[in-house]
């Protein structure tokens, strides 16, 4: 039971908090996984990040730096982030949520169906963490459990011709996304160039595949079936109470085919 709220307003002495109460703390953001009964810890101490001032968004030549307690609602109205992300914000249903999540809180909650950890990946976006220079890339954030306050989510511009599109499977209108894919890649005459596919939904967290990447890479992209076939046999995910494996295989090459139409301008199949 949280017995403690502090309410540090430098990123300094939230990390001294978090140093201080190691375990027995957490740091919240929007509240929306913290406060929620699928929450897995029960902190004595939490470490609000409210008042450190990291709700900016900036563009810069580079790319843009988007502030860890950007709420996900601010991702979709405002036009620096980059349009496949707020697309993919969009993805989140709930209004009331994406008002109050956070895109720090999203990638730090590590959740195994995100709906906007594959397109963060297919972008190339990188994390600031406090009292480190290195930029850690996302997927190795949420692939090996990295502890560490993210203060900037750093999304490079994309290069001439690349395009990037995410789509998404879910069982209603309300309901999370059973698997999220996204893709991207440089099209060329017909060709995939460099292409890099993320799927959430197949695991214990987002993961890219590699091995389909480099199989489409310089070709031409499969026919339709054939581009889910490769991708379903490239996935091993558990059957679980809302799926069975053979669905969430099957759903996984469908949404990976839709994210790859939509990369190339075309209309999204059917789910
Ligand atoms: C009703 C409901 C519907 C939802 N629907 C969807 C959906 O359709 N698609 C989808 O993808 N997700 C969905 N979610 C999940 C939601 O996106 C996440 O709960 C949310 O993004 C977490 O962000 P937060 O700011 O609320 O994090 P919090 O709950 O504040 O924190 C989550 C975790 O991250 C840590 N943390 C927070 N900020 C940081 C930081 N800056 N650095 C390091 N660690 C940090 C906290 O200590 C905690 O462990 C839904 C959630 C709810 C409650």
């Amino acid at each position: 039971m949280i017995e403690h709220f502090h309410r540090p307003v430098t990123v300094r002495a939230a990390l001294g908090l978090k140093r201080r109460f190691t375990t027995r703390a957490v740091f919240l953001a929007g509240g929306t996984f913290v406060n929620s009964n699928a929450f897995p810890l029960a902190p004595e101490h939490c470490i609000s990040l409210a008042g450190l001032k990291l709700d900016r968004i900036s563009r810069s030549r580079g790319g843009v730096a988007i502030g860890a307690l950007c709420t996900l609602q601010q991702l979709i109205d405002d036009r620096k982030v980059p349009a496949p992300l707020r697309v993919a914000a969009l993805q989140v249903v709930s209004r009331n949520v994406r008002n109050m999540a956070t895109l720090g809180g999203h990638v730090a909650s590590r959740l195994p169906n995100s709906d906007l950890v594959p397109t963060l990946v297919a972008l190339g976006a990188k994390l600031a963490l406090a009292g480190s220079a290195r930029k850690v890339p996302v997927l190795d954030y949420v692939a090996n459990a990295r502890a560490g306050l993210i203060t900037r989510i750093l999304v490079p511009a994309s290069g001439p011709g690349r395009v990037t599109a995410c789509a998404h499977h879910r069982a209603s209108a309300n309901a999370r996304s059973l698997v999220s894919a996204a893709v991207s890649l440089n099209p060329d005459r017909g060709r995939v160039r460099r292409p890099v596919i993320a799927l959430g939904g197949v695991g214990g967290h987002v993961v890219r595949l590699t091995a389909v990447e480099k199989r489409l890479d310089g070709k031409p992209l499969p026919a339709t079936d054939e581009l889910q076939a490769l991708v379903s046999r490239a996935v091993r995910p558990a059957s679980d109470h809302v799926a069975s494996a053979a669905f969430r295989r099957h759903q996984a090459g469908v949404v990976v085919a839709r994210a790859f139409d939509a990369a190339r301008g075309r209309k999204a199949g059917p789910s």
